[in-house]
Order: C-alpha cells, then sequence, then structure tokens
C-alpha cells in the first residue's frame, strides 16, 4: 500500500476541479478516489478514464443514468443522497469542495461530520452557516483548509505567527483586483452587458464567482468566510482594492508589523497549498517578478458603485440567518443577470430588499439554514419577476 493521500474532488468539472486535478496528476502523493459533476456526465466520465477513478457522482439524475449507461465498468452515485454516499464511501482523507453555491454546504456537512478533512473552495458553505460549520470541524477535528487564495494566504500568515500566542494579530486584510468595472461610476454601470461582466481582468473562474467579483459581493462573502476561518471580528477585517492580484492578503500585528502574501495569480499555488498541508509540492507555476510588474497599486472599494460589499457587510455584522439569505439571494440574482432578466445594478438592490424583508433570525441548527435559503430564493425570485 502506498501513503498516498486520498483526495475525493466535488465539482471536478468546474473552473477550480479542472485545476485540481492538474495539481493531483503532478503530484505522487495524491490520490484521486471519486470525482463529482452536477450535469456534465461526459466530461466527468472522460475525467473518471483518464485519472483512473471508478467512484462517480452526478447530482442531476438524468444525467447519473447516462453516465452509467456509458459507464458499465465504474460506480455512478445519482442525485444529492449519491453525493453523500460518494463522500462516505469513496475512503477520502480530504475532500475538496469546488461546488459552486450553497448546494455545496451539504457535502461540507457531511465530510466534516465525518472528521474527514475539507479543503474548501466553496466558500458559500462558510457564508450560509459559518458557525455551524466551524462548530462541527472542531467537534470532529477535521480541517478546514481554504482554497479561495484570499484565504489561503492569510491561513500561512497566521500560521507563521502560532507561536507568538493570542493578540498578536491586530488586522486581517483581504485583497480585490476590483473587477472589470473597477472605477466605473455608478451611472456608468447602468447598462454594462453580461459579456463585459464576465471579461475579468486577472482571474478565470466559473461564471458566478466572476459575477460576484464584478460587483464585488465576492468579496463581501470572502470577509464572511475570513470571520469564519479565522475567528477575528468583522471590525477588523479589511477590503483593499489591488487590481494586479499580486498580494492576496495581508495581516497587521500588535507590534505594527505587516505580512503580505504574494503570487502571480494562479489558482493551483492554494489549491496545491490545501491538498497538501502542512507539506508544500514543487508547482510549475510562473514566479513572481516584482521588477517586470512594477508597481503595485491599492485603493478604497467604492461603496457607492459597488453596494454589494456593503451589503454583505450589514447580514455578516447581523449575522443568525442574514448572511444565507444573502447568498440565496444573490445566486437568485446572479443567476437572472446571466440569462439577462435583470440589470447589473439590480443585483444588490434584490439582495438588499429580500434581506429588509427577512431579517435576521438567530440560528441553532442547520435545517434553518435549509429553510432560510428556501425562503430567501423565493423571496428574491419574487422580486425579479
Ligand atoms: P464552476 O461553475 O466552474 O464549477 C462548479 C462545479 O460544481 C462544476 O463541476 C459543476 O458541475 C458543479 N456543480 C454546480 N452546481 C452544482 C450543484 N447544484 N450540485 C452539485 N454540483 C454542482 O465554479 P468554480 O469557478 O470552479 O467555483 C467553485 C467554487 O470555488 C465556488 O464556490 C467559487 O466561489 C470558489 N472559488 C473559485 C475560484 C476560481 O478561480 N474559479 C476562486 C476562488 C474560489
Ligand atoms: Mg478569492
Amino acid at each position: 500500500m502506498s501513503g498516498a493521500k486520498r483526495i475525493l474532488v466535488l465539482g471536478s468539472t468546474g473552473s477550480i476541479g479542472l485545476q485540481a486535478l492538474q495539481v493531483i496528476e503532478e503530484a505522487d502523493d495524491l490520490e484521486l478516489v471519486g470525482l463529482s459533476a452536477r450535469s456534465s456526465w461526459e466530461t466527468l466520465v472522460e475525467q473518471a478514464r483518464a485519472h483512473g477513478v471508478t467512484r462517480i457522482g452526478l447530482t442531476d439524475e438524468a444525467s447519473a443514468s447516462r453516465a452509467a449507461g456509458a459507464w458499465p465498468a465504474g460506480e455512478v452515485h445519482s442525485g444529492i443522497n449519491g453525493l453523500v454516499e460518494l463522500v462516505l464511501e469513496s475512503g477520502a482523507d480530504l475532500v475538496l469542495n469546488a461546488i459552486v453555491g450553497s448546494a455545496g454546504l451539504g457535502p461540507t456537512i457531511v465530510a466534516l461530520g465525518e472528521g474527514i478533512d475539507l479543503a474548501l473552495a466553496n466558500k458559500e458553505s462558510l457564508v450560509v452557516g459559518g458557525e455551524l460549520v466551524t462548530a462541527l470541524a472542531e467537534a470532529t477535528g477535521a480541517r478546514i483548509l481554504p482554497v479561495d487564495s484570499e484565504h489561503a494566504a492569510l491561513h500561512q500568515l497566521i500560521a507563521a505567527e502560532r507561536s507568538a500566542g493570542p493578540g498578536t494579530i491586530e488586522r486581517l486584510t483581504i485583497t480585490a483586483s476590483g473587477g472589470p468595472f473597477r472605477g466605473a461610476s455608478r451611472s456608468e454601470l447602468q447598462r454594462v452587458t453580461v459579456e463585459q461582466a464576465l471579461a475579468h481582468p486577472t482571474w478565470s473562474m466559473g461564471d458566478k464567482i466572476t459575477i460576484d467579483s464584478a460587483t464585488l459581493m465576492n468579496k463581501g462573502l470572502e470577509l464572511i468566510e475570513a470571520h469564519h476561518l479565522f475567528a477575528i471580528p468583522y471590525e477588523r477585517i479589511d477590503v483593499l482594492v489591488h487590481p494586479q492580484s499580486i498580494v492576496h492578503g495581508m495581516v497587521t500585528l500588535c507590534d505594527g508589523a505587516v505580512l503580505a502574501h504574494l503570487g502571480c495569480p494562479d489558482m493551483r499555488v492554494p489549491i496545491a497549498y490545501a491538498l497538501h498541508h502542512p507539506e508544500r509540492m514543487e508547482l510549475d507555476v510562473a514566479r513572481l517578478d516584482l521588477a517586470a510588474v512594477g508597481s503595485l497599486t491599492f485603493e478604497p472599494p467604492d461603496l457607492e458603485a459597488f453596494p454589494a460589499l456593503a451589503v454583505a457587510r450589514r447580514a455578516a455584522v447581523a449575522g443568525g440567518t442574514a448572511p444565507c439569505v444573502l447568498n440565496a439571494a444573490n445566486e437568485v440574482a446572479v443567476h437572472a443577470f446571466l440569462e439577462g432578466r435583470l440589470a447589473f445594478l439590480r443585483i444588490a438592490e434584490v439582495i438588499e430588499a429580500t434581506l429588509d424583508e427577512l431579517g435576521a433570525t438567530p440560528l441553532r441548527e442547520f435545517d434553518a439554514l435549509f429553510e432560510a435559503d428556501r425562503r430567501a430564493r423565493e423571496v428574491a425570485a419574487a422580486k425579479i419577476a
């Protein structure tokens, strides 16, 4: 038996999933034990063949039966329950959750509940159920390793200060590229198209997170993610716009020193970090040449043109079900925008109006989250119709 770490990749056909498969292929000490997607069964079967994996899961049941027909040698898990089976039966040492949206919450709960370490790209899991998710990880001893680049950066910076004791970390800073509309005024944002919003300047990502980056909601979600991962109060977490996406995160210490994490924007770096932690692997990615970059620039976020960030911060501070409502309304609004049914500036308005209508209720159990998510989707959809 080899001592390879067994990895299950959920959402393997997406942007993060594809890059994770590249990383795993290059690593001798990682073994792929399962793959999942929503409906892209042909790609999934192809991936399974290419990587010698027999267990796959498709949450869309019709796609799962097509995959089963095309691939009799393998085991195809079907539907949401199939995803749960995949986590429970794959024998994974670590689950990479690269599903998009609150659909990722279920697998996060199952993996952590089983005490399986979680490499978490699905930031929505922490946005929606941060307190409960981190409490579950603490109870079972499973680790949550962030894949989001800013949080992977902070994870490394904070780890370096662990021996310094409590009270050392004063502030956290996450950077934002500013997206394709950085510098635009509100009136200029009135008529932006889906195509323009999908043209991200520094990162190539799935559609949903690309729109979140254009509205700055992505940084709002990341603020909540950082709060739960590192147990730092919201008033001590800053967002800084940095168009070059070279500095990913910064930690301000109690003696005034500031530690920053730098690197060329390439998600394989944080993916490899999360998959290998506490070890590192040699990665064939571009090395940072600061002389070639020339200058790094920083500016505060424009909360008037990009109100989604301010809306997210308010929901974060309100706590309880508010971040779950924020996330669900955002998913509905972004989906409508991508389909051409909602104007860009209306995204934040729909989210804010949904939050105003539903308010925040305290949270004690996961079931309340699924109910809040469902209700918020209904309310947001009604505001768009
Ligand atoms: P993507 O849309 O490219 O891929 C999503 C994957 O999840 C696909 O494999 C898809 O089949 C699967 N999926 C979609 N809906 C599903 C559902 N309802 N149930 C089960 N599976 C489903 O998304 P992405 O850009 O790879 O992002 C994935 C996650 O990682 C998101 O939470 C995103 O915020 C986060 N993230 C992405 C990046 C990036 O560079 N792409 C960076 C940081 C964080
Ligand atoms: Mg990020």
